[in-house]
């Protein structure tokens, strides 16, 4: 079990997944820069926590939901949860509420589905704390995108708990660390914020030159 003071931002695993170098960029270095992306989804966030919780139906909608899970490590915030009513076990009670009930995160993103599982795993790890937080069992929960405007329905299944658990491990090895990852350059880096602080291809240019300079020194 970790302390309060231990815990790791649930945005740093998917930053650890994106690209390691960025994740030790913004955490351990505290390099940030906003690009016209990152601005949108935070625009897109705060809209969304803004908003007030309601009621539909059977449906219960929590916002901006602190989380926290002592056993992983991690703290953030969840931007929907869901209670849905149910019948079925196991299911949960609410304060002043009456029924069972169990939780559903919804994530809400500006884009469409990326190639990579950032998005997966900060479900994962928004689930691992709600079951901490709640002692509830949540099996699904859904992610939704502006392109197209529709939820993608994300099941929560032992091979993404275990992906997840393990990006937590090495984030955290990574971080405590403080070692600055070199870079790899890719398709990817277009949509980073942090490129012209990382420059990707001139650290590749720079060891060209190196192996330029010992190669002509081998010669001699
Ligand atoms: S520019 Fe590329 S290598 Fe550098 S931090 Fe961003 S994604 Fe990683």
């Amino acid at each position: 079990m970790y302390t309060e003071d231990e815990l790791l931002p649930i945005s740093a695993l998917q930053h650890f997944v994106f690209c390691e170098r960025q994740c030790a960029l913004i955490h351990t270095e505290q390099v940030w820069a906003e690009n016209r992306l990152t601005a949108e989804g935070r625009l897109l966030h705060e809209h969304v926590h803004e908003a007030d919780n309601e009621s539909r139906g059977d449906v219960r909608v929590v916002r901006g939901l602190r989380l926290r899970s002592l056993k992983l490590g991690l703290t953030g915030v969840a931007d929907v949860v869901e209670f849905h009513r149910t019948t079925a076990k196991p299911a949960i009670t609410l304060p002043g509420i009456p029924g069972r009930w169990h939780a559903y995160p919804v994530e809400y993103k500006r884009g469409r589905p990326k190639p990579d599982e950032c998005d997966a795993v900060q479900l994962c790890a928004q689930t691992f704390c709600l079951e901490e937080m709640l002692s509830a069992t949540v099996n699904e929960g859904a992610v939704f995108y502006g392109k197209p405007r529709r939820r993608k329905v994300m099941p929560i299944d032992a091979s993404l708990r275990a992906f997840c658990e393990e990006t937590a491990r090495r984030t955290r090895e990574l971080l405590e660390s403080g070692r600055l990852p070199e870079p790899v350059s890719g398709k990817k880096c277009k949509a980073c914020s942090l490129f012209s602080l990382c420059m990707p291809t001139a650290g590749r240019s720079a060891k060209s030159a190196i192996r330029y300079l010992e190669q002509i020194a081998h010669d001699d």
